[in-house]
């Protein structure tokens, strides 16, 4: 354990961590929230996607975007969510340049989507995490703090700029209960969510650009009590890593000031990656101070059973489910989560299975999560084969070949070296390296024996019960030039040394 980790176990035996996530996502649409806006203003100069409504100019009507509605959709029956059969919008109000209406179109009262969960695994076993909704938003604008001078206003020092292009851009919430109790739960939820987000195609989740933001309620409680402590929000955490330790850090810097009987005071504070430390940034606003209302300028919004369907039947594998379906293939789970983890891995585990209906799906995952996978995307090998000149079609074919011991692995993995490196075909590969001694007991025992009698005091050895077995396999193993299964030739040399030859 590192000193700070032994830190935080130690504050731990004495106070509960209570821990509840908002996660912002930035929706994958064509236009924006209530506008006609392009939403792919990433790499855009400022203000070249606005338009009067994402202004928030005065007498401009918003329309809804109906693909946010269904992502919304899509991940609120993702996460086994409840859909409500009519939503509506409402305004929070309140005050800040980037938000020039002086309200944000927002869902309050009756969110898209209400109590789903989220199942995850730690390092402790698995938790389930409780979801209280996920409703829809429009973002705000961006501040861009500049030079003043180079800004133009010629006074010196710095001042803000407005980068509307980001105003209006769809964003769905997502709150959980407060239902996290370490740091590492809070971690894989939202690693977890991200997965689950890239395989609906709701949302890119990049949290280093900003299209999954991650802030975490932290609070702490004596253990064996049930009454929630002064919860502090944590903002600024752009990896997953500074999650971990933000909230780490929160808690141990809470449980010193309650072991100091210094108040807490509901606040919000920021993640100082440099620093390693959160600060504080604000008092905390309570939901009152929103004034929330309903939105006057659009209708409720219906939701039928037909939309449900569609979009339910739209939903592609998820993240569990394929886990769970690699690991019902013989799959371990931990390499199972790897390739789930792992989008790239992931296409190519399905292309190679594809290629080789039969191969066993260990050979598989052990290609794609190995050595040989990075030897393959370094070499451009890509899912569908089309980088590269190696193909799934050529490397399920030698791992097939390596399978059913027509190569030997290590024979094989030269094999498979080549092929990644010049697409040489799969089958001039096998057939060039001959007939596979292996699948020829005869021509094994033949170099078995050779390597017996040439060793008569290794064979005393043996029968004495000492671990000379590797010393035999390692000879035959020479004796073939590598060209042989070490597993079988271990049980032949057993076979043979045991049966007293
Ligand atoms: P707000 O609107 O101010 O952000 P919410 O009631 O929506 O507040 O809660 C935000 C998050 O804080 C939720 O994830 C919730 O589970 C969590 N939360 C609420 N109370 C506490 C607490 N005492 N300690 C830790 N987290 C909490
Ligand atoms: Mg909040
Ligand atoms: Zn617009």
């Amino acid at each position: 354990m590192t000193a700070a980790a032994e830190r935080v176990a130690g504050v731990m035996e004495r106070y509960e961590a209570v821990i509840g996530i908002e996660i912002h996502c930035q929706l994958r649409t064509a236009s924006k929230m209530f506008c006609g806006c392009s939403n792919a203003y990433a790499d855009a100069p400022p203000n070249t996607h606005t338009c009067p409504v994402c202004l928030g100019l005065p007498g401009t009507l918003p329309v809804i975007n109906r693909r946010a509605v269904e992502h919304v959709l899509a991940a609120g029956l993702a996460i086994e969510a409840t859909i409500p059969e009519r939503t509506q919008w409402e305004r929070k109000n309140y005050f800040y340049p980037d938000l020039p209406k002086g309200y944000q179109i927002s869902q309050y009262a009756i969110p898209l989507a209400a109590n789903g969960r989220l199942a995850i695994e730690t390092s402790e076993g698995p938790f389930t995490v409780r979801i209280t909704r996920a409703h829809l938003e429009e973002d705000t604008a961006k501040l861009v703090h500049a030079d003043a001078v180079r800004a133009g206003s010629g006074a010196g020092g710095r001042t803000s700029l407005v980068d509307f292009n980001r105003s209006g851009a769809p964003l769905m919430e997502i709150v959980t209960e407060p239902d996290i109790r370490t740091a590492e739960q809070a971690r894989r939820y939202a690693e977890e969510l991200q997965l689950l987000l890239r395989a609906i195609g709701a949302s890119d989740a990049d949290m280093e650009r900003g299209q999954m933001r991650v802030e975490a309620n932290v609070s702490l409680r004596p253990r064996g009590t049930e009454a929630f402590g002064t919860r502090v929000e944590v903002k600024n955490m752009n990896s997953f890593r500074a999650v971990e330790r933000a909230i780490g850090f929160e808690i141990e810097r809470q449980a010193r000031a309650l072991d100091a009987g210094e108040p807490l005071s509901m606040e919000t504070r920021g993640w100082d990656d440099g620093r390693q430390a959160t600060y504080r940034m604000r008092s905390k606003e309570t939901s009152e101070d929103y004034r929330y209302f309903p939105e006057p300028d659009l209708p409720p919004l219906h939701v039928d059973a037909a939309w449900i369907e569609r979009v339910q039947a739209a939903l592609p594998e998820l993240p569990a489910a394929r886990r769970r379906r690699y690991a019902a293939l013989g799959i371990t789970g931990y390499d199972a989560a790897v390739i789930v983890a792992d989008p790239g891995m992931t296409a190519a585990f399905e292309a190679i299975s594809a290629a080789g209906p039969g191969l066993p799906a260990k050979e598989v995952s052990n290609f794609v999560t190995g050595a040989h996978a990075r030897a393959a995307k370094a070499t451009g090998f890509n899912a569908a084969g089309t980088a590269g000149r190696s193909t799934p079609e050529g490397i399920a074919a030698l791992l097939a070949a390596i399978a059913d011991g027509s190569v030997s692995r290590p024979k094989g993995r030269e094999l498979l070296d080549r092929h990644l490196a010049d697409g040489t075909p799969a089958t001039e590969l096998v057939a060039a390296a001959g007939p596979g001694p292996i699948s020829d007991d005869a021509a094994l025992l033949g170099h078995i024996d050779a390597v017996i009698a040439a060793n008569p005091k290794a064979v005393a050895d043996y029968r004495a019960g000492r671990p000379v077995i590797g010393f035999f396999v390692g000879q035959v193993m020479k004796a073939t030039g590598g060209a042989a299964d070490a597993a079988r030739v271990t049980t032949l040399v057993r076979e043979r040394l045991d049966g007293g030859a």
